[in-house]
């Protein structure tokens, strides 16, 4: 069974051996990153869509798992200690099981506002990003499965047959990243990456 295959828990109760390994990744993080990155993570979660200003979803989200609870995309998961403390058991969008329709289901849940209305005609969840020693195009296969998937004709082939994103077009829905088939197409290397991945969107 590989590493996507497997189940994930996401429910709400937290083991005791689960909370002993976040421990021990925070203790990790604190080695490596600093007491700052054990508190608030790396900044790169990518949130539900109207959680984006990431200092008001702090303040507001109780982490009631009401979002992920109702996607019916499946598309959502919880944050874990070594995402950063402050971030422990908010949600966090994760499309290796599905990608975001935009049904706003989780905005209407949310009972503080934490998630606030969406436009994704103009808004972004984050921008998908090509990953050139991933993508199996880029080796040459021929791929462009990601291009054809894209609802917002965001992904177009370059004069090599190669995909390559139109931020300005991309909202960030994941479906690119949820159907690229590199990593399974890669897996005799060992690797899970997908060749294309959804990034929190920084503007310059
Ligand atoms: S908008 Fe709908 S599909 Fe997207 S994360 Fe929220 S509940 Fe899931
Ligand atoms: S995340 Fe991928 S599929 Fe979605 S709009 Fe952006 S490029 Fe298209």
């Amino acid at each position: 069974m590989s590493e996507d295959e497997k189940p994930r828990d996401d429910s709400p109760a937290v083991s005791r051996r689960a909370f002993a390994l976040g421990a021990a990744g925070v203790a990790g993080l604190c080695a490596v990153g600093g007491v700052g990155v054990a508190l608030a993570g790396d900044g790169n979660l990518l949130r539900p869509p109207g959680g984006q200003d990431e200092a008001a979803f702090i303040a507001r989200c109780l982490k009631c798992d009401k979002c992920r609870s109702i996607c019916p995309e499946n598309c959502l998961t919880v944050c874990v200690l070594e995402n950063g403390l402050v971030n422990y058991r908010t949600p966090r969008i994760d499309f290796r099981k599905g990608y975001c329709t935009f049904c706003n289901e989780c905005i209407e849940v949310c009972p503080t506002q934490a998630l606030v209305p969406f436009d994704p005609s103009t808004e972004k969840i984050g921008v998908a990003v090509v990953d050139v020693n991933e993508c199996i195009a880029y080796q040459g296969s021929g791929c462009h499965i990601c291009v054809d998937a894209c609802e917002y004709e965001a992904i177009e082939l370059n004069d090599s047959g190669k995909p390559v994103v139109h931020a300005e077009l991309c909202n960030g829905c994941g479906k690119c990243e949820l159907v690229c088939p590199s990593a399974t197409y890669r897996a005799y290397t060992g690797s899970h990456a997908r060749g294309i991945n959804v990034e929190v969107w920084k503007e310059a």
